[in-house]
């Protein structure tokens, strides 16, 4: 049996049986994880037994080449954040195409798509985010050498989109029932400045009242996140007067208070993060001037900071605010003429931290469901749409969805149909899982 415990093998076996439903049924027997401790593993043992979930198991393996059609489709429509109307529309009509009781669009741009469970279930969202980090004008279209498919976005995070649209085929083609309601969602904002607002938005007052979220993010089999990477991200502008730099000198200079800040703030900062939780620190985007002959009115920064710890991330944050204050105060004293500077320290992004703990039953069912996949579960800590919900205490986690990719974020962004249909598998079995499915009548 061990063979079966490492992943890359599961190509080779899964060639032997016809189906992966087929190998689930013969493994049973002497699967040596019956030994183990996690409380879900017979649950999910038995999940995978189920008939109906076995004909879901074999639609997504059956009907691979539309999950990669859609995958090809939504990644050449771009999506940057704050303009992912025209991606969310397309997924929407899929919604629709593949068949659910009632799709719409939130308020805030998020694409919605209910299929009623039979009730006493609560509510289960499964999401990808629709945007990308790739400005408008970026060529989206695919490139294709050999087996590899080449696109901005094709892995991240349009390879989630198209994992939640195969979920919905299968479970529709199997006729499947669950207790709770499934939400089917293609989310706003996850990118960049985006800072989560789609997933902000689903857990205010105005959301959809879901009681646990499973976040599909990105490739691959083995993660699971249920830890939430904080981060705080600000825009610090310091503004003075302007004017020539001959004519006019001796006014205080923002680019000069901005570089004395950067200084202060990575004197501070680096002794913060030397020890302790992993905390981090970065000026990411610096800007100002008019010319080089010009004392500039404005100079700025953008400044990201995470940490695995809340109290980390605040002495981090609170040097940033003090490193400010006190550059652009020195500044204003050595100044010899004019307008003090002033200086605003905005914050454009905060996503918060938290964690799981890995008994919670959305982890663990995901740890069972790997492990009977014969994948070795990495849990981890990331930075996801599942941090608002992990922040808040609701049941969430981010999994890959199925499938290799490389230089996310990089304009040869890669993505390689590895055993693409596995990950799908996998975050059917969670979903499945987590949402409940009625026994056999
Ligand atoms: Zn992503």
């Amino acid at each position: 049996m061990d063979h079966l415990l490492e992943p890359r093998n599961m190509r080779t076996l899964r060639r032997a049986p016809a189906t992966l439903s087929a190998l689930l049924l013969a493994l049973l027997p002497a699967h040596p994880l019956s030994a183990q401790s996690n409380p879900f593993d017979t649950e999910v043992r038995r999940l995978s037994q189920h008939p109906e979930v076995r004909r879901a198991l074999d639609a997504i393996e059956a009907r691979d080449d539309l999950t990669m059609a859609d995958l090809r489709e939504l990644t050449q429509i771009p999506a940057p954040s704050f303009q992912e109307e025209a991606r969310g529309r397309r997924f929407l009509e899929k919604l629709r195409e593949l068949g659910v009781d009632s799709a719409w669009v939130d308020t805030e741009g998020n694409v919605i798509g209910l299929r009623r469970g039979t009730g006493g279930g609560g509510r289960v969202a499964i999401a990808g985010h629709l945007d990308t980090v790739f400005p408008e004008g970026t060529d989206v279209m695919i490139r294709q050498h050999g087996d590899t498919l080449y696109a901005p976005g094709i892995g991240d995070d349009t390879r989630g989109l198209a994992a939640v649209l195969a979920l919905l085929r299968a479970i529709n083609a199997a006729g499947l029932r669950t207790e709770s309601d499934i939400l089917f969602i293609g989310n706003v904002g996850e990118e960049g400045l985006g800072d989560l607002r789609g997933v902000k938005h689903l857990f205010s007052p105005q959301g959809p009242d879901i009681d646990a979220f499973i976040s599909i993010d990105g490739t691959g089999h083995e993660g699971i996140t249920h830890q939430g990477l904080g981060s705080h991200r600000y825009r610090v502008t310091v503004r003075g007067p302007g004017g020539h730099s001959w004519g006019a000198f001796g006014l205080a200079n923002p680019a000069h208070a901005l570089g004395r800040s950067i200084l202060f703030f990575q004197q501070a900062a680096d002794t913060l993060t030397r020890s302790g939780p992993r905390t981090s620190y970065n000026v990411g985007m610096l800007g100002g001037g008019t010319s080089v002959n010009s004392v500039p009115f404005e100079a700025w920064a953008e400044v990201d900071m995470r940490s695995e710890s809340p109290a980390s991330l605040d002495r981090v944050d609170a040097a940033l605010h003090a490193a400010v204050e006190r550059a652009v105060r020195e500044e204003n004293a050595l100044r010899r003429r004019g307008e003090p500077l002033t200086a605003e320290v905005a914050m454009i992004g905060d996503r918060p931290s938290g964690e799981l703990p890995v008994e919670t039953p959305i982890v663990a069912r995901a740890v069972a469901v790997s492990q009977l996949l014969g994948i070795e579960p990495r849990l981890g800590r990331s930075s996801t749409d599942a941090n608002i919900p992990i922040a808040r205490g609701i049941p969430a986690i981010t999994i890959g969805g199925g499938g290799a990719a490389g230089n996310a974020h990089s304009l040869n962004e890669w993505f390689l149909n590895d055993r693409g249909a596995l990950g799908v598998q996998r975050a059917l079995l969670i979903l499945l899982a987590q949402a409940g499915v009625p026994p056999v009548s």
